[in-house]
């Protein structure tokens, strides 16, 4: 009835297709829902709220001359519920982990894999952080690696096996990539599980099928109260008693109206 906002649906696309974490998901959720705020203030809901309103309380038969609301009957689903849900769910099914060492295995083979370059560097002192000098025609060494400038002044630079900036740039753009596929398909995410079903309810209790049109009275004594209305009278007693204590008309899901 009431569509999922679009960036809910983008959130549950990505989720389904493991393109960002549960924790990520959440944090998106929780930015589209403070831009929406509530259903009911939704233009969508009030277009949906015309079309299932009926023309009568369901619980007292009040009509046309009440004020008549639509009333779900069931909770806005909370997200604290399912994160509850997802997290002792996991914890009975003894999921696996994320294997710390076997990240660490990759990370390493990703380094092995990069050959190191020869590289220009100091031959005093073996830094890198060399810088030649036009007006002198020599380098200069720029290390303080030991504390102090190195400072070593020569002509010819000594040669080192070692990593360019483009090979330092590409080994973390991979370690990044192979961490980011491990948390992305980790079996312990239980924050996804419980985005995915949170997302879930809310497409139920927006589709309305869990609604009742009551009227102004009866929608507070069921929101506020325990206290249910006579049908005959309309005097307000416990929901837990049978008997109107007023007019002893007994309570039935037959509606008398009159
Ligand atoms: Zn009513
Ligand atoms: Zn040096
Ligand atoms: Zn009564």
């Amino acid at each position: 009835m009431i569509p999922l906002p679009p960036e809910f649906e983008t959130v549950e696309a990505k989720l389904r297709a493991r393109l960002i974490t549960g924790h990520e998901a959440s944090q998106a959720i929780f930015v589209a829902r403070r831009r929406l705020g509530p259903p009911w203030h939704w233009k969508s809901w009030k277009a949906a709220r015309k079309q299932v309103l009926g023309s009568a309380c369901e619980t007292c038969g009040a009509g046309k001359e009440a004020i008549l609301y639509v009333q779900h009957t069931v909770r806005l689903p909370k997200i604290s519920t399912y994160k509850e849900l997802a997290k002792s769910d996991l914890a009975g099914r003894g999921v696996q982990p994320v294997d710390y060492s076997s990240i660490r295995q990759q990370m390493y083979a990703i380094r092995a894999a990069e050959e190191p370059e020869e590289r220009d560097c100091c031959p005093k002192c073996s830094s890198l952080s060399i810088q030649y000098r036009k007006k002198a025609a020599a380098w200069i060494c720029n290390s303080k690696s030991t504390g102090q400038y190195c400072a070593h002044v020569f002509t010819v630079p000594a040669k080192m096996a070692a990593l360019t900036a483009d090979q330092k740039k590409s080994i973390r753009r991979k370690k990044h990539q192979t961490w980011r596929n491990t948390i992305l398909n980790r079996h312990n995410d239980w924050m996804r599980n419980a985005m995915l079903a949170w997302i879930g309810e809310m497409r139920v209790y927006l589709s309305l099928q869990h609604t009742k049109t009551l009227c102004k009275r009866c929608a507070f004594l069921e929101d506020m109260t325990d206290h249910k209305p006579c049908r005959l009278c309309g005097f307000a007693y416990p929901k837990t008693e049978q008997i109107c204590p007023d007019c002893e008309q007994p309570d039935s899901d037959q509606r008398i109206i009159g």
